[in-house]
């Protein structure tokens, strides 16, 4: 489910965040997989900017995850990302 728009999407749809344990302490950063080793916790925003800003302003995945504050450059990231994305289609 979208943390900005609370639709549904197939996971592939999705763009994936997870928690990092940084020497800062806990941040959030995108990508990773249950699978490795990133630990349990993640939220999902689909491949919309307007959707991440919703999830973040409203601090929802800040809060879900309990981190202190999203990296900086996550925003660009995520917007390169989705672009990649709809290239390939
Ligand atoms: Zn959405």
């Amino acid at each position: 489910m979208c943390a900005g728009c609370g639709r549904r999407f197939a996971k592939a749809a999705l763009v994936r965040f997870t928690v990092r344990e940084t020497a800062e302490g806990r941040e959030l950063a995108l990508g990773g997989s249950s699978g490795d080793g990133w630990g349990g916790r993640g939220g999902y925003v689909c491949a919309s900017l307007d959707c991440y800003d919703r999830a973040f302003s409203r601090k929802t995945l800040v809060r879900r995850m309990k981190v202190s504050s999203e990296s900086k450059d996550l925003r660009e990231e995520f917007a390169r990302l989705i672009e990649a994305r709809q290239r390939q289609e």
